[in-house]
């Protein structure tokens, strides 16, 4: 049964992305971030896809996502949970060797329980609370968390040390940042002169790999670039006058395409839609395409979105319903029900990107990215 929109990933795009930054970031092992149902991109259709590029792994935020990551991935491959875990979720995942944070001292008690009666070891990655002020042990918890890790040698395998930087895509951060950097290499230097050194040591998202070099350390954890976007404009255009670029070495992976689901002509002088939003000055002639917020099409498009039938650009008229919009193709010769529409992507020689979705509506695009619906159909191509 068709549905009534669909996203299509572009398989070469994401090998464009992937080969990108390996030879950017020179070998360093890179997880691929793919919380938020890998930021709209759909984790059933993306993380085969990462695989086939050599991604073996995977972070996600939640226990749910990191089921979904094992259900479609290899064996073999690292799922590490960076965020929410109820105490079941933890018994699954030591009991499947799924690696996770821990950020306090509630959760590695009831880690070191489980893992004793399990009789497995726990790969744990500890947070360090560095000036995020989100989650991670305080600076001054160190030295008691270093001895808890002694005493359970046998529960808890010290997988990862790791941070998360505040901002790190702003300049306007700097100095935030610079005093995150330094507890954390304080801390780095505790475990170290204890004896305790990290299998892997991980602090940089997306824009802190870019402008932090000095922190890469043995791993980074890229959510955003990966799928073809900067982590803001700041960030794009330092990058590109750095390297000496013209046009971005990454490409949007996504796409996201209905079609048209009936054709009609209004008469001047009438309003379309619900109220009184749009009023007809002349003749026009309609195609009504069945995406609305309910189906992740925001309500802020009214009257201003854009979308392309048949290789032009047909604009938004009246407002967004819950399961349709009304685009005026009075320009557009030909359209018929069941045509294409781009709602996102390219059509002969025009494209709505995501950035021009995201600066109508207001949204950051990894805002715009997450809300797309769950349940669009998602396909490679
Ligand atoms: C989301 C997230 C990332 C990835 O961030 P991007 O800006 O998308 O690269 C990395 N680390 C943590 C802890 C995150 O929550």
């Amino acid at each position: 049964m068709k549905s009534s929109s669909r996203i299509i990933l572009d398989k070469a795009a994401t090998e464009n992305n992937w080969n990108f930054l390996r030879s950017y970031f020179d070998g360093i092992k890179i997880s691929a971030v793919v919380k938020g149902n890998a930021y709209g991109h759909g984790i059933p259709v993306y993380v085969p896809l990462a695989q086939n590029c050599g991604v073996n792994h995977f972070s996600v935020f939640n226990a749910h996502e990191a089921y979904v990551v094992q259900q479609f991935s290899k064996p073999g491959t690292t799922i590490l949970i960076m965020g929410d875990m109820e105490e079941e979720d933890l018994a699954w995942a030591i009991e499947n060797g799924i690696e996770f944070y821990l950020f306090d001292f509630e959760r590695m008690q009831k880690v070191i329980e489980l893992a004793a009666r399990l009789k497995k070891q726990a790969n744990i990655h500890i947070e360090v609370e560095t000036g995020m002020y989100r989650t991670g042990f305080d600076a001054d918890d160190i030295s008691a968390l270093i001895e808890i890790l002694k005493q359970n040698r046998g529960a808890l395998y010290l997988k990862g040390l790791c941070t998360h930087f505040a901002g790190a895509e702003s300049r306007a951060n700097f100095e935030r940042i610079e005093q995150q950097k330094s507890v954390f290499k304080s801390v780095l230097s505790m475990f170290e002169k204890e004896g305790m050194k990290p299998e892997m040591v991980h602090t940089c998202c997306s824009a802190a790999a870019i402008r932090l070099p000095d922190m890469h350390y043995d791993m980074l954890r890229i959510g955003i670039m990966q799928y073809g976007f900067w982590p803001n404009a700041e960030t794009f255009s330092e990058f590109m006058q750095g390297n000496g670029l013209e046009k971005s070495p990454l490409r949007r992976i996504i796409n996201w395409e209905s079609h048209v689901m009936s054709v009609k002509e209004v008469p001047a002088n009438s309003y379309v839609g619900y109220g009184s939003s749009y009023y007809t000055h002349y003749r026009l002639k309609l195609a009504i395409v069945p995406v609305g917020y309910g189906y992740g099409f925001t309500r802020a498009f009214s009257n201003v979105g854009v979308v392309l039938i048949n290789n032009i650009r047909a604009g938004v008229v009246g407002t967004v319903n819950m399961n349709c919009i009304a685009v005026d193709i009075t320009h557009i010769d030909n359209v018929k029900t069941d045509d294409p529409v781009v709602l996102i992507g390219r059509q002969g020689a025009h494209e709505i990107t995501v950035a021009s979705f995201g600066e109508i509506s207001n949204q950051m695009n990894y805002e715009l990215l997450t809300r797309l619906p769950l349940d669009i159909p998602r396909v490679c191509r």
